[in-house]
């Protein structure tokens, strides 16, 4: 066991590094963080920030040098760079576990050549013509691009195999996943911690509403039946297993109307899903990474109190800071903000949680503040 005062290396200086770094400094912990930006959420309340890129070999030796063991908070940390760091120290995740969910490809066949269930897909290749790897996969389609996608990025509606050559060639033939755009019911998450001697615990379901491919709302625990809510967690189990993963994982999930479940995506590191564990959870999904990183036994995840998380976005805003008297004034929600100082939209600023006796009481709360700010 890594116990405090130990120093942990991060790397990435974003909002989830900064939940991290909070996590593990209220513990004891020392955090030092590699992020290349001078100024970034978790870099400004570190106790060391290494301003450096991910792969600046000098940048790589002072965190290695320093730290007992070291995580990532983003999945575009170049699994190069976790891997040469996994050599003479604990990292968790393991390279291998990232570079699978850093690439839609190799994550898709992952988990179709493993029997986990995802929903009709090509892979486009850059070096063949997209018509020829269509198959059979029917239209309206999304086109996303294999690497460096997130919060809807990278991503394009087409709806006939000529749109899809259209935009594939504005986006340089890059390597790319079809995805038959599918009749969604609903979208769940399971985000869960994993040690290293195998002990696996989910966090409860969280239901999750987007906008513009962006996350919005969190809903916990979803208004799933046992039966889905169990599936869903027995299947994130069985990934976490088969990727033998150790630290945080999230699992997003696809529910069709007749509670078919496909896997979306999965996250090597704590999700955005997963904030509400910080106020409604006995142990957060941060205080897991830190638990699972360090080799401590696994904190008791269960839920304490009906909890609505929604996403504070830059478009917030638009006309000046925005009045937080309006989310503070209720005594059941809980403001976090990210420290970014710029806003811009579509940029996550913070999030706000508001427990209540029942989700629809959360929710009505939520929505209301939502109309304030
Ligand atoms: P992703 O970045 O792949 O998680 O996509 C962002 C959001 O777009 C998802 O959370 C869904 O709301 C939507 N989306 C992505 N893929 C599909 C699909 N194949 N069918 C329907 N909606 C999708």
């Amino acid at each position: 066991m890594i116990l405090p005062p130990a120093t942990l290396g991060l790397l990435g200086g974003g909002q989830l590094g900064r939940m991290f770094t909070i996590a593990a400094r209220t513990m004891g912990y020392r955090v030092v963080v590699l992020e290349p930006d001078v100024h970034s959420p978790a870099g400004d309340i570190a106790d060391e920030h290494i301003t450096a890129g991910y792969e600046d070999s000098a940048a790589l030796d002072n965190i290695a040098r320093q730290c007992a063991a070291i995580t990532t908070e983003f999945e575009n940390a170049p699994a190069s760079s976790l891997t040469a760091l996994g050599a003479n120290r604990t990292v968790r995740p393991s390279g291998a576990s990232v570079s699978i969910a850093q690439d839609r490809i190799r994550e898709k066949t992952f988990l179709r050549d493993n029997g986990f269930p995802v929903g009709p897909f090509a892979v486009i290749d850059q070096h063949k013509p997209l018509s020829a790897s269509v198959g059979d996969l029917r239209f309206p389609a999304l086109l996303k691009t294999a690497r460096m996608g997130y919060d809807g990025k990278g991503q394009a509606k087409v709806g006939s195999v000529a749109e899809a050559e259209a935009i594939h060639a504005q986006w340089g033939h890059t390597a790319c996943v079809l995805e038959e755009f599918l009749p969604l019911a609903l979208e769940v998450s399971v985000v869960l911690a994993r040690g290293a001697d195998g002990e696996t615990r989910p966090f409860p379901l969280a239901e999750n509403q987007h906008r513009d491919g962006i996350l919005d709302v969190s809903i916990a625990p979803a208004r799933v039946s046992s039966a889905v809510a169990e599936k869903a967690k027995t299947l994130a189990m069985a990934l976490a297993n088969k990727l033998d993963y150790v630290g945080v994982l999230a699992v997003e999930f696809f529910v069709l109307n007749d509670d078919t479940l496909f896997i979306n995506e999965i996250a090597p590191r704590p999700h955005n899903s997963g904030h509400y564990t910080i106020d409604a959870c006995r142990t957060s999904q941060f205080e897991q990474q830190v638990r699972t990183l360090c080799g401590l036994p696994l904190g008791d995840p269960s839920l304490h109190t009906p909890v609505v998380m929604i996403n504070l976005l830059g478009d917030v805003w638009a006309n000046g800071e925005p009045r937080w008297d309006a989310v503070l004034r209720h005594p059941g929600t809980k403001l976090h903000l990210y420290g970014k100082r710029q806003a811009r939209p579509g940029r996550k600023m913070g999030h706000f949680t508001v427990m209540a006796n029942t989700v629809e009481e959360a929710l009505q709360i939520a929505m209301q503040i939502k109309k304030e700010l």
